[in-house]
């Protein structure tokens, strides 16, 4: 008897820190990310086991997934990459660190962290180098530096960073390496004044090929869940995530049968098509539809017919020897999320992201 689980790996999670650390220097510090719930998989799980392993700090993306982290007795330093307005002093309350990224959010923070009375409260600095999502601009640095000095009594500046808009992808070499001169400037005139910050630009991909630029700290997400952007790499990651089902009913189509929503598959044959309990409410979206998709069943591949439902798929087992209540892999060690991911024209980051929280999670240790 089963039922869909999400199982989380402890001892994958664990070899892919490994595996990092074996990239960076004995003394640069590592982020493990672990936003959007530990990039689908259970954040406070993660991050106890990472905190265990050795992670020195955290990275989220909204001041409340670092309230669930504190709230969960994690104490190691939380970086908060995309902090709000009417959260900063929730985040003060529960010593997380901002990513300030433009004045007005600087400017709110330093009120907020006036109004508790924070003495060199630590705060980090984001410059936007070119990916022109969030950040400073890299004239701006003077006058930011300027404006952080004189605010020394209430904040202490901690980090400074940037993030790299195509690391994975070395046709961007060229770009990627005027982002990283573009922040080694800015490192040059920031360490004038502060020699202590500790400056971080790689994520994943960035430590991978551009390890000379790891700083004092890098920033860590897809690889620590086993994905990292690149088919060698992967081959030396072990996937975090194992996605189980179980077949739920068989059928039979006849030639000329329609299944499922709005008939989108119409048998052409005898097909043989098995229900399982997964759907796109559990992040198993539409675009794996219509073939996109595919899971597997006894070692064999066995694609999605006709549309994704809230809470099922249906899929061909024509040639596959198989029974009601069988074991289905929908991702694993030996299912790949990228390869699914890929199949459906996206990428492995938003597969495993989407896994809602409907799904039980199970941590294997
Ligand atoms: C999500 C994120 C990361 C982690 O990136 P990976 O490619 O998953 O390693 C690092 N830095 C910032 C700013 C992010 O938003």
């Amino acid at each position: 008897m089963s039922e869909t689980i999400l199982e989380i790996h402890f001892p994958n999670l664990r070899h892919n820190y490994q595996f990092l650390r074996k990239h960076l220097a004995d003394e640069t510090k590592l982020l493990a990310v672990v936003k959007a719930f530990g990039y689908g998989s259970d954040a406070i799980a993660v991050a106890k086991c990472l905190a265990e392993t050795g992670v020195d700090y955290f990275g989220v993306a909204y001041v409340h997934e670092g309230i669930a982290l504190r709230k969960a007795g994690i104490d190691k330093p939380i970086l908060v990459l995309h902090p709000q307005e009417p959260n900063l002093k929730s985040l003060i309350e529960h010593k997380l660190e901002p990513g300030l990224y433009s004045h007005r959010i600087f400017d709110a923070f330093i009120n907020a962290a006036k109004e508790s009375n924070e003495k060199e409260y630590p705060i980090h600095v984001k410059f936007n180098t070119g990916l022109n999502r969030l950040g400073f601009e890299p004239k701006e640095s003077k006058s930011l530096i300027a404006r952080i000095a004189e605010e020394s009594k209430c904040v202490q500046l901690k980090g400074v960073y940037s993030h790299l808009a195509s690391s994975d992808d070395l046709k961007d070499d060229a770009f990627t390496k005027r982002q990283l001169s573009a922040f080694a400037v800015i490192v040059d005139r920031v360490i004038k004044t502060f020699p202590n910050t500790n400056f971080h630009v790689l994520n994943t991909s960035g430590v991978l090929n551009y390890p000379e630029a790891q700083y004092a700290m890098v920033r860590t997400g897809i690889s620590l869940y086993g994905y990292g952007n690149a088919t060698q790499v992967d081959a030396e990651l072990k996937p975090v995530l194992t996605l189980k089902t179980i077949i739920s009913q068989l059928h039979t189509l006849q030639k000329g049968d329609s299944l499922g929503y709005n008939r989108a598959f119409i048998a052409t044959t005898t097909t043989k098509t098995a229900t399982l309990p997964l759907g796109h409410a559990d992040g198993i979206g539409r675009i794996y539809g219509n073939g996109n998709g595919f899971v597997w069943i006894h070692g064999k591949k066995a694609p999605i017919l006709g549309n994704v439902c809230m809470d099922m798929i249906m899929v061909d087992v024509t040639h596959i020897e198989c029974q009601e209540g069988d074991e289905v892999i929908v991702i694993g060690p030996s299912a790949s999320a990228e390869a699914l991911a890929n199949n459906a024209g996206t990428i492995s980051y938003e597969l495993i992201t989407g896994l809602s929280q409907r799904i039980k999670r199970r941590i294997v240790n």
